[in-house]
């Protein structure tokens, strides 16, 4: 029988596409959707909901013990645009609430725990193309200082205490579904909605931007099979690297120019060009190919057809 599962943040970019795909693989009942506001009308009705402060470490204990859940996805964050405007706000929610799941695994209340880490991890100083898994780090932003400490708390619990965490170093994520919540790859979503609605799009990111992304069907896959893997065959227990392309805004905007001839791009760089220029442009992902089969299905064409097609739909029918 499955044990019941929490997701933490689930109405947020991912954690609603993640929560949707875990329900339709467990059935709805076994997948405890949690979060400091209600979601999509869609997430609130398959399934239970909870609401639910991640950095309160007695109510998620609460509702733990309620549900007898077994694994925790922790998707609550503050993303790296919002994190520079208010770096005390990101550093105790992405800390806190990665302590709380760590020290719940810890203390025996749960078994299993996945937390996304971020490219961000990276900085100017690190190799920019083919980015190794294991290179310098040295990141510039609130949001990736945080992230690479809690990769190194993971890896920590994991050594110390056997705590059974798992992470990936997710790329831009790309999605249709939910709104992104405040990155710095926020225009590799909203220039979809602005090629539909408008016909043209202002680029907060300047022309050759090379940046490593990724489509959310991809990202979801990815995140189950880690979780899903023999604990045995992980051999990276601060956070894998994850590929599946890159591109710059001129590339996505040809993309959608395909479709849409007459589709116009403006670049007005603001202070997420620095975010962006101190991050990888692409990444090896040697180590989850190897240890857990890691395949993306999903290149730039593929992306621009699946956005524009289920997008249309969404914000016309
Ligand atoms: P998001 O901002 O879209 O969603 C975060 C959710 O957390 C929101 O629904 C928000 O209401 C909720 N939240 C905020 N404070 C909370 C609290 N105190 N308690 C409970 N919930 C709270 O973010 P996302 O894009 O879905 O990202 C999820 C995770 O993936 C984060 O750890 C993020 O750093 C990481 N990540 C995302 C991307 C991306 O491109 N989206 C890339 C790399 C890493």
């Amino acid at each position: 029988m499955q044990k019941p599962i929490l997701i933490l943040g689930a109405c947020g970019q991912i954690g609603t596409e993640l929560t949707m795909e875990l329900r339709a693989r467990h059935g709805g009942e076994n997948i405890i959707a949690s979060d400091i506001r209600e979601g999509s009308e869609s997430l609130m009705a398959n399934g239970p909901f909870e609401l639910l402060d991640a950095t309160n470490y007695e109510a998620i204990e609460d509702v733990i013990m309620h549900y007898e859940i077994e694994e925790v996805y922790l998707m609550a964050a503050m993303l790296s645009a919002t994190a520079e405007k208010f770096p005390m706000r990101a550093w105790n929610l992405n800390m806190n609430s990665l302590f709380n799941v760590l020290n719940l695994a810890k203390e025996g209340k749960i078994n299993k725990i996945f937390w996304p880490s971020s490219i961000a991890v990276f900085g100017p100083n690190t190799p920019k193309k083919n980015t190794p898994q294991n290179t310098i780090m040295e990141p510039s932003t609130v949001y990736g200082i945080s992230k690479q400490s809690g990769e190194r708390w993971c890896e920590y619990y994991h050594k110390k205490f056997g705590v059974d965490v798992r992470s990936i170093r997710y790329p831009g994520l790309i999605s249709w579904k939910t709104m992104p919540g405040g990155g710095t790859t926020d225009y590799a979503v909203e220039i979809y909605h602005q090629a539909l609605k408008e016909g043209k799009y202002q680029c907060f990111l300047s022309k050759g931007t090379q940046l490593p992304m990724m489509y959310m069907d991809d990202a979801i896959r990815a995140t189950i099979t880690l979780m899903d893997t023999e604990s045995n065959n992980l051999t990276v227990r601060s956070s894998y690297n994850l590929g599946s392309m890159s591109f710059a805004p001129e590339q996505i905007a040809q993309s959608i120019q395909k479709h849409m001839p007459n589709f116009k791009v403006e670049y007005v760089p603001d202070f997420r060009q620095q975010i962006a220029d101190s991050w990888p442009s692409s990444i090896d992902d040697s180590a989850a190919r190897k240890d857990w089969g890691w395949k993306p299905d999903f290149d730039l064409g593929a992306t621009t057809n699946a956005m524009l097609k289920h997008l249309s739909k969404a914000l016309f029918n």
